[in-house]
């Protein structure tokens, strides 16, 4: 593979792990707010399971739904910007040619050496070379809105199950210490992986999305509290 590849499937790897952790972030959060928030009502530990898995559906629906509904829109205009090329490119060859290879002297290339490359890369893909040097459309970037719709969904449904799972397994005593305390580990943990994939710093990174998620646990606890029927 070579090395230009390499780096490509890198970055496009990098957003994609990136975007996975930040759905799972939000099912771990949303849903252990939600389970403190019903638990600290005085709900029985059948209606607490059952506003998590509401809140599961809920979620990744959500999810889903808005990730595709922008992804898709963002499509739509790499597909609108390609047919005005396409069509510029039917009736303009000349100054199709002139165009790319003046980008390529603006990135440093000599004005007959730009001229030469234009030539050649529009002779085995016009609209490739166009798309990717002129609006910056490559393959591997290129918006995919339902990938993106289930990676959102899946990831936060996979989220909010861990947190689901305590919720389940926990006695109910101790359901919102268990249900608080795993989800603050399990954001930490996450937190550290999407730092040290972003390459930055990772104890930064967890604590941001640990202090971020104990603020909203503590608030829905006490909302839960205050408008909660004593049992
Ligand atoms: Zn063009």
């Amino acid at each position: 593979m070579p090395a230009d590849a390499k780096g490509t499937n890198r970055i496009a790897r990098a957003g994609w792990l990136r975007a996975a952790v930040l759905g799972a972030n939000d099912g771990i959060l949303s849903t252990s707010s939600l389970v403190l928030g019903v638990a600290a009502a005085h709900a029985t530990s059948g209606s607490i399971v059952v506003a998590g898995m509401a809140g599961l559906v809920a979620g990744s629906m959500s999810m889903a739904a808005g990730e595709y509904v922008s992804v898709q829109s963002q499509a739509d205009s790499e597909q609108a910007e390609l047919e005005r090329e396409r069509a510029e490119l039917q009736v303009d060859d000349k100054g199709e040619h002139q165009e790319l290879a003046a980008i390529y002297v603006a990135r440093g290339l000599n004005p007959s050496l730009a001229k030469q490359v234009a030539e050649q890369l529009m002779a085995h893909d016009a609209l490739g070379a166009h798309a990717r040097d002129e609006l910056g459309i490559s393959e591997a970037l290129r918006a995919r809105p339902i990938q993106a719709a289930l990676a959102s969904a899946g990831s936060f449904a996979v989220g909010a199950a861990m947190s689901l799972g305590v919720t389940a397994l926990a006695p109910t005593t101790v359901v919102i210490p268990l249900v608080a305390g795993t989800a603050l580990v399990f954001l930490a943990l996450l937190g550290g992986v999407a730092a040290r994939a972003g390459g930055a710093s990772v104890v930064t990174g967890a604590t941001r999305v640990t202090l971020w998620g104990a603020l909203a646990m503590a608030l829905t606890t006490a909302v839960g509290t205050l408008f909660g029927t004593a049992p």
